[in-house]
């Protein structure tokens, strides 16, 4: 079947902004971009209003983390936790979601959330979750999108001391031998839409001889590596006093300093690191609202001036992607104290075309002829956009999820004039719900939430 879609603008990071184009999507692939109204039997979608992009692609984020926090993880005042927010919160609460949610909790949990990230443009998501949470693949199949799936492995499991400081274990099991059994499972090969990478969890709770073993298996099966790099201060300082390093060398030294591999954070990365990374090819995936929410601007500035190749991605706090991309635009602004940091056509290039870069993929993120037609529309009808001088900066400046009036994953198409296709958006929304309200009545029994946070529940934590 063909389609052809004509936008009031079409762009992507190559061609820039164009008006008056036809694109004729066939087969799942781009098959043609003209500018004279093609004379083909086909389906065609008229929008003048219109933006047409290729899909975004959110590049680190942990699905089941924003229905799961939602709420309960923010405004974290002083006393409210007994140690820092990964260890005394987000790591116990993920260890109690391992063990007591059903497979159908956690699919249906990951599937809301990816139901929100649809809704907002993403038509991709490299996403890292323990391997119990490997349900998510089957949803995002479900819903037709996009996955990169990087189940984490561990050879030291961090928790938390009493007193608030961090402890490792060692696991029964790294995750790794269950991570090759997902891939041979589910994974499509270097041109399939479900993928399956590895996700090391850091540097500090890896060994080198497992993130070496990773390197090769990765390699050999031509699939990527997605790992959490300079993420905070007790993973530098392990690192250090384990190896003698930084984090980014030490990264470098076992093999996973390379294209085919995207660091997440780089939030405490030197100069000096950011340059390596760049120089190596690697790419790093920033998000910038998961470290705002406890008070710090991420170095978008930075990274950009190192000329690394950026993504950006949820974290887990918002699926809401194009939110991310505006917060982005404007903290690297504000940090570099000029009115032009990643500005909105740099900030779209980041969630389309490098990103696909990053994740070694030359056939998506253009609206070009031969690329997967992986593409998302914006209606910018409404007063919010009005008069429209330029789409771009009227969708990042001014723009709403809701405006999204097309989604499609190789030409299948995904959402139409706002409806979710692949999925009844209310009944998943309902059961996500339900599975993470339970969630958080069991932490309650187990005793697992910190009182403080307990008092802010606005549904009963027990029974
Ligand atoms: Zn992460």
């Amino acid at each position: 079947m063909t389609l052809v879609i004509e936008p009031g603008w079409a762009w992507d990071a190559e061609n820039g902004l164009r008006t008056g184009v036809h694109v004729v999507v066939r087969d799942g692939r781009i098959a043609d971009v003209v500018t004279e109204r093609p004379t083909l039997d086909a389906e065609r979608i008229v929008a003048p209003d219109a933006l047409l992009l290729p899909g975004l692609i959110n590049l680190h984020n942990h699905a089941l983390s924003a229905p799961l926090f939602r709420g309960l993880a923010d405004d974290i005042a002083p006393g409210d936790l007994p140690g820092h927010i990964v260890f005394s919160l987000l790591m116990p609460l993920g260890d109690i979601v391992a063990s007591a949610m059903t497979e159908e909790e956690i699919g249906d949990a990951a599937e809301m959330a990816l139901l929100e990230g649809l809704r907002s443009g993403m038509t991709g998501v490299l996403d890292v979750f323990r391997v119990a949470q490997w349900p998510f693949v089957e949803r995002a199949k479900r819903l037709g999108l996009r996955s990169w799936s990087c189940p984490y492995t561990f050879s030291d499991l961090v928790g938390m001391a009493p007193d608030g400081t961090p402890t490792w274990t060692r696991p029964e099991a790294t995750g790794f031998e269950a991570i090759l059994d997902l891939f041979d499972r589910y994974d499509e090969g270097p041109r399939g839409v479900t993928r399956i990478g590895f996700g090391p969890h850091g540097p500090d709770s890896n060994e080198p001889a497992l993130l070496r073993r990773i390197d090769a298996a990765a390699r050999e099966r031509n699939t990527i590596v997605s790992i959490h790099a300079t993420q905070n201060p007790i993973e530098i300082a392990r690192v250090k006093q384990r190896y003698g390093k930084g984090s980014i060398e030490h990264l470098r030294d076992v093999g996973l300093l390379r294209p085919g591999v995207v660091l997440a954070h780089g939030m405490f990365a030197t100069d000096e690191e950011f340059a390596a990374i760049a120089g190596a090819g690697a790419a790093l995936a920033s998000c910038p609202l998961a470290f705002a929410r406890s008070g710090r601007f991420v170095p978008l500035a930075r990274m950009e001036a190192a000329g690394l190749r950026l993504g950006i991605g949820t974290d887990g706090v918002t699926l809401d992607l194009l939110q991310e991309l505006r917060t982005a635009s404007v903290f690297a602004k504000v940090q570099s104290g000029t009115s032009h940091g990643l500005s909105a056509p740099r900030i779209l290039r980041a969630a389309t075309r490098d990103a696909a870069l990053a994740l070694g993929r030359d056939d998506l993120g253009l609206v070009a002829p031969g690329q997967c037609a992986d593409l998302v529309m914006f209606d910018l009808g409404s007063s919010r956009y009005q008069p429209v001088w330029d789409p771009l900066r009227a969708l990042i400046t001014n723009g709403s999820a809701a405006d999204l009036t097309l989604a499609m994953v190789e030409g299948r198409v995904l959402l139409r004039d706002g409806r979710v296709l692949t999925a009844d958006a209310a009944s998943v929304t309902r059961r996500g719900a339900a599975a993470i309200r339970r969630m958080w009545q069991e932490a309650a029994r187990r005793g697992a939430i910190p009182a403080a946070i307990a008092e802010r529940a606005s549904f009963p934590l027990r029974g």
